[in-house]
């Protein structure tokens, strides 16, 4: 069989840069060594400009929900009242997460493919005080994104400290870390960020991390890590190579600004629900540019459809988690994306409709696509 070459849209793991692919394969180095340490110091300062912070940004070597678990241990006593904002699957997952340590914890819950409400959170935290209000920024399963500097604002007026979960929006979308007053950041290297799975990231503030918790913990342990990073020591052996390959990547994303970055997912968002709504599809994401992450598409044949582009064409799309397999299809949108990939992916969803007999126009989707993504302003 003839190497297919692969595609890979998804919202995470993401494509990666050359660049960063060569970083992963340069000699290992010692990570107490003079060769890992400008690598490890340039690598730290990125990551507090990306997160627009001056706080630590502690690195684990884990995925998203890994790093995400370092804010429950830490923040976390047995029986304290927390509050978990849940529109989706990572909402879930920190809920069940929160419970599994202990928390006391009261949920704001939304059908999926809602927008959480700010006013909505005030209300709850009005009902009952929370230590902390959990949030995903970027709902991956539903293509939300909330509005978590409004969300924030609520719980900092009810004392509550505000950890985001930005797993799949850091480096997509703003999140202004210091300016919004967010305690906890947490995200992982496979999305936004451009890097192969592995390293997972929490950026906290001095006020998380004095209202540390008394759950038992180890290798998750903020002080440890937090103490050795400040003077560019590690306490256990950090992926040296993931670290180089990060770094690498996050000077691709400065270099083209934060910015920038951000206008062209709004683009790119834009252009993907063009192109989808062209060929007749209706969206489950909302149609609006804060959702620039990832378009989630309806149809019920979007197992066939996603069969079919792997098949055929070696494209791999997302499909539902949960209660919408088999509803949806995703088209992720961020870290190295550029509108050729969305054109690519919008052209070869129309000739797998068409060929499973849907009724789609052929020829339209890339025509909308490049239309919006060229010639709207982003404000
Ligand atoms: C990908 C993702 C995660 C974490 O996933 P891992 O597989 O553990 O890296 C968490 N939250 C959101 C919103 C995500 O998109």
């Amino acid at each position: 069989m003839a190497a297919v070459k692969r595609y890979l849209f998804t919202p995470g793991p993401t494509p990666v840069p050359p660049e960063v692919l060569a970083a992963m394969g340069a000699p290992v180095v010692h990570h107490r060594s003079p060769d890992f340490r400008p690598v490890y110091e340039r690598c730290l300062a990125r990551l507090r400009e990306v997160c627009r912070t001056e706080s630590d940004v502690l690195l684990f070597t884990a995925s998203g929900t890994g790093a995400f678990e370092t804010a429950v241990v830490n923040l976390v006593s047995p029986g304290e009242p927390h509050l978990v904002v849940s529109a989706g699957s990572f909402g879930e997952r920190w809920k069940s997460m929160t419970t599994a340590y202990g928390a006391d914890v009261d949920t704001l819950e939304y059908a999926w493919g809602e927008t959480p409400d700010p006013e909505d959170v005030r209300a709850k935290l009005a009902e009952r005080e929370a230590k902390a209000v959990w949030v995903v920024q970027s709902e991956t399963s539903t293509g939300v994104v909330a509005d978590v500097q409004a969300i924030a604002e609520v719980a900092k007026e009810a004392g509550a400290l505000v950890v985001v979960d930005a797993v799949s929006s850091l480096g997509a979308v703003p999140c202004e870390m210091d300016a919004w007053g967010l305690d906890v950041v947490v995200s992982g290297s496979q999305k936004a960020l451009m890097t192969p799975p592995g390293l997972g990231l929490a950026a906290v503030s001095d006020a998380a991390f004095e209202r540390r918790g008394s759950t038992p913990r180890f290798y998750f342990d903020w002080e440890k890590t937090r103490k050795a990073q400040r003077s560019l020591d590690a306490p256990f052996t950090p992926p040296v190579s993931l670290v180089a390959a990060l770094d690498v990547a996050l000077g691709l994303l400065l270099e083209e600004g934060l910015d920038a970055a951000f206008e062209r997912h709004v683009r790119l968002g834009r252009a993907a629900r063009a192109g989808a709504k062209a060929m007749g599809f209706e969206l489950f994401s909302p149609d609006e540019d804060r959702s620039a992450v990832v378009t989630a598409v309806r149809s019920p044949e979007s197992a066939e459809i996603i069969k079919a582009l792997r098949d055929r064409f070696g494209i791999t799309l997302a499909g539902g988690q949960g209660d919408l397999k088999g509803k949806i299809f995703r088209i992720g949108h961020i870290g190295w994306f550029d509108i050729f990939d969305i054109t690519t992916a919008l052209a070869a969803v129309e000739i797998v409709s068409a060929e499973l007999g849907l009724d789609v126009e052929r020829g339209v989707a890339v025509t909308a696509a490049l239309e919006a993504y060229e010639h709207t302003p982003v404000a």
